[in-house]
């Protein structure tokens, strides 16, 4: 798993076959997206923000190219902080 920290790091990940593991602190959700999806994307108005979210403490990124990977790290963190988990269902797919 790679931390993603700022906006570009994800940017640059967004041709390689990748799952994001977004965590939303305030609203204690854990959400699984590939990289393509609108929502995983920081230049989309929809999409998340790592360089916001890691100066105001509102969240966490992780990528990896495995979705079991991404899909565990995803359960752990939900596990270990009582949040919510779930699969994007706009790029489920
Ligand atoms: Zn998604």
């Amino acid at each position: 798993m790679t931390k993603i920290v700022t906006d570009e790091q994800l940017i640059k990940l967004y041709t390689t076959p990748s799952y994001l593991v977004a965590v939303d602190y305030p609203k204690k959700e854990v959400k699984l997206h590939t990289v393509d999806c609108m929502l995983a994307d920081p230049i989309s108005s929809v999409g998340v923000k790592p360089s916001k979210a890691r100066e105001n403490k509102t969240g966490e990124f992780w990528v990896s190219e495995s979705r079991d990977e991404a899909n565990s790290k995803a359960e752990e963190i939900a596990k270990n902080k009582g949040y919510t988990y779930t699969i994007c269902p706009i790029c489920d797919r």
